[in-house]
C-alpha cells in the first residue's frame, strides 16, 4: 500500500484513513497483516503516521523447536519530511531534540507495507518461547527430572500428585 503526497492534498483536512490487510515480503505471516493508519498533513513540509498494526507471525520456538505463531501488536507513530532536509544527513534526521523524521527525498509518497514490515520486524523478541510453559527439548526435559531426584525437592512431586487426584 502506497499513499502518494498528491493523494494528501486532494484529501479533505489533509488526512487519509487506511483500514487495509498486507503481506509484506520478508515475514512469514500466517495471514496478511491488519493495518489501521491516518495518514497526516502537518505543513511545512512533514506528513505523520500514526496506527495500529497486528501481525499473525510464524516463528520456531528457541525451547523445543516447535513452530508457533507469535501474534505482533503494535503502535506506530512516524513523521516523514517531504523533501531531503539536509543533504548530508540521509533517512532519518533529527529535528529538534527526541524529533525525528523520516527523509522521503522528495519521492512524493510513502510505502505503507514497507512501515508495517519495519514495525513488525522490530516488534520481534530475540528469542521465541511457544509457552510460558514450555518444557522445551528432551535435553533439557532429562536435566529437570535429574534435578528432582534431589531429595529435598521431593515436596514439588508430593504437590503434584494432590493436583492429579
Ligand atoms: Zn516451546
Amino acid at each position: 500500500m502506497i499513499v502518494t503526497i498528491e493523494d494528501l492534498e486532494k484529501s479533505k483536512d489533509g488526512v487519509l484513513f487506511f483500514d487495509f490487510e498486507d503481506t509484506p515480503e520478508g515475514i512469514d505471516l500466517k495471514e496478511p497483516a491488519k493495518a489501521k493508519f491516518t495518514v497526516k498533513k502537518l505543513g511545512e513540509g512533514f506528513i505523520n503516521v500514526t496506527g495500529t498494526i497486528n501481525a499473525k507471525v510464524n516463528v520456531v520456538c528457541d525451547n523445543c523447536l516447535k513452530n508457533f505463531v507469535y501474534e505482533v501488536n503494535t503502535k506506530i507513530d512516524e513523521t516523514y519530511a517531504e523533501d531531503s532536509l539536509y543533504d548530508e544527513y540521509k533517512d532519518e534526521t533529527e529535528i529538534k531534540d527526541n524529533f525525528f523524521a523520516i527523509d522521503l527525498n522528495g519521492e512524493g509518497k510513502i510505502d505503507l507495507t514497507d512501515l508495517i514490515y519495519q514495525s513488525v520486524i522490530l516488534s520481534l523478541p530475540n528469542k521465541f518461547v511457544c509457552d510460558i510453559n514450555c518444557n522445551g527439548s528432551e535435553v533439557i526435559n532429562k536435566y529437570i527430572k535429574t534435578e528432582l531426584q534431589d531429595p529435598r525437592l521431593e515436596i514439588f512431586k508430593t504437590i503434584k500428585t494432590e493436583k492429579d487426584n
